[in-house]
């Protein structure tokens, strides 16, 4: 049993239109404790009827749900947002338990997943259309701003609040309803999520949730016409599939996908703020992140004290269970995430990387990993073109900084990318000349609710959070009055 002051937090049906319900079939997903491999709950395995039936009451309940005020909507979101505040340790609690990142981190996640919920009840109420003026002297133009429709949201497990209300609450507050389909690994916070906005308030079929086989409900959501709107954020493969998926209905898509953030320390930096961004970029939730610090490039002359700042302090990181106290590195998701992180050490080492630490599977077994630095890194390596999502962190060198642009750029991917300088001059033509969505300048966590977040090139398609972030659920209707 989880240590819950409330345990009604922990569901273990489905949400459709209101009701918690079981898989027509019976059948179920079991939950386990990344830590200890624990089974912590079943859940449904719903399929695409199901899917079906929730998509339906998602259109029922947007019909209605469009025709509030945006102050009404407002009103509700506060009321999720307080919710999911008061609950935040038992949030947190069933957070840590299906994903493994610390509890300390899983707190941090659920205020970061209740902002996004606090910023878009305010944005509910500024859903401002335009008046231009008009080329013709008896027109009148007017733009409305309207809610898309029914949206639909896959989500991924490495943050399994926030990735759900960055997409949820602006989808709210735009009038829209939303099927929710949560990455199988952590499905509990998703329906713990469902219920408080249950509780809030939320009229019944405006937020489904649905556990089960991504494959077929992704199949049904996609297929579906009523649906006008679909968000994801996970692999770039999946998602180049869900857009392929999308294209028969011409769904308005939102693509978070995978990075391989180039992070960059010349030779001016501040050292120990850069190895403190550095530890926060690479190594927060054990490097499942989809804006961590993949490459680091430091400049030549203070590339081995660099080093050394660094591995001291991945040293002092706490490898352990996400419960215990102390713990800063939790276990990765599952076997398939270590053995991606040993590919890649086993592929530097034998193209002449250099360990500085780490290196193993982690004495406590399981899924946990040893923080690793490798230097000597090199653009033939496996992580100079794919992301690790693992506690990896290579160190590339570099001479000037036309080379290491190149080099950051060289890649698919354009999500995020950091540098570190003190050079006012050369911080603008660097934050000009990196081609991704996100920069972070001295700074090496880049995620709030008001800066808008989102890639570039196969990184993806969109913004979420921030102003910019309501757009995505909402079309311009344009209105010419003529005739004046
Ligand atoms: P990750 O590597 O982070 O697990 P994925 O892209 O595989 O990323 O998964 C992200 C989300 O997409 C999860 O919710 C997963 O269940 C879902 N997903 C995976 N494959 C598909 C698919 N074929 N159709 C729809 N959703 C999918």
């Amino acid at each position: 049993m989880l240590p819950l002051h409330n345990p009604a937090l922990l569901r273990q049906q489905a949400l459709i239109n209101g009701q918690w319900l079981d898989a027509d079939d019976g059948q179920h997903l079991a939950v386990h404790k990344p830590a200890n491999g624990e089974l912590i709950a079943r859940v449904p395995a719903m399929g695409q009827a199901e899917t079906r039936r929730a998509i339906t009451a998602a259109a029922a309940a947007q019909a209605q749900w469009k025709l509030q005020t945006g102050k009404a909507r407002s009103v509700l979101l506060r009321r999720w947002y307080e919710l999911i505040m008061a609950n935040q340790q038992d949030l947190a609690v069933i957070l840590t338990s299906e994903q493994g990142k610390p509890l300390s981190e899983a707190r941090g996640e659920i205020a970061y997943a209740a902002s996004f919920v606090d910023w878009f009840a305010d944005e509910a109420k500024r859903g401002y259309g335009d008046v231009a003026p008009s080329p013709q002297a008896d027109k009148r133009i007017v733009v409305l701003k309207q809610p898309v429709g029914v949206a639909a949201a896959i989500t991924p497990w490495n943050f399994p609040a926030a990735m759900i209300t960055r997409k949820a609450a602006p989808a709210f507050a735009a009038g829209c309803a939303m099927v929710l389909k949560p990455a199988s690994q952590t499905p509990l916070t998703a329906l713990a999520l469902g219920w408080l906005a249950e509780q809030a308030g939320f009229p019944a079929g405006l937020f489904n949730v649905l556990t089960g086989s991504a494959t077929l409900i992704g199949e049904v959501l996609t297929a579906s016409p009523l649906v006008r709107k679909l968000s994801f954020t996970g692999s770039t493969e999946v998602g180049r599939q869900l857009m392929a998926q999308s294209a028969p209905t011409i769904k308005k898509l939102s693509l978070e996908l995978g990075g391989n953030a180039p992070f960059i320390v010349f030779e001016d930096a501040d050292l120990d703020a850069a190895v403190e961004g550095a530890m926060v970029s690479k190594f927060r939730n054990a490097g499942q992140t989809c804006v961590c610090a993949n490459r680091i490039y430091v400049q030549r002359a203070v590339y081995e004290r660099f080093a050394a700042k660094l591995v001291a302090a991945v040293q002092a990181l706490q490898v352990g269970d996400g419960m215990a106290p102390g713990s800063t590195q939790g276990p990765l998701i599952d076997a398939r995430a270590v053995a991606k992180v040993e590919e890649h050490i086993a592929d530097a080492l034998a193209k002449g990387g250099r360990l500085l630490c780490g290196g193993q599977r982690h004495a406590l077994g399981g899924s946990f990993f040893e923080p690793t630095v490798i230097a000597d890194a090199s653009p033939a390596m496996l992580f100079a073109r794919e992301e690790t999502f693992g506690p990896l962190a290579p160190l590339f060198c570099f001479d000037d900084i036309d080379e290491v642009i190149r080099a950051a750029n060289d890649s698919e991917f354009g999500l995020a990318g950091y540098f570190y300088s003190r050079d006012l001059a050369r911080a603008w033509q660097v934050a000009e000349q990196l081609e991704c969505g996100m920069v972070g300048i001295n700074t090496g966590l880049i995620s709030n609710e008001v800066g808008p977040f989102g890639g570039i090139k196969q990184s993806g398609l969109g913004r979420e959070g921030s102003r910019y972030g309501m757009d995505e659920y909402l079309e311009s209707k344009y209105l010419c009055f003529g005739g004046l």
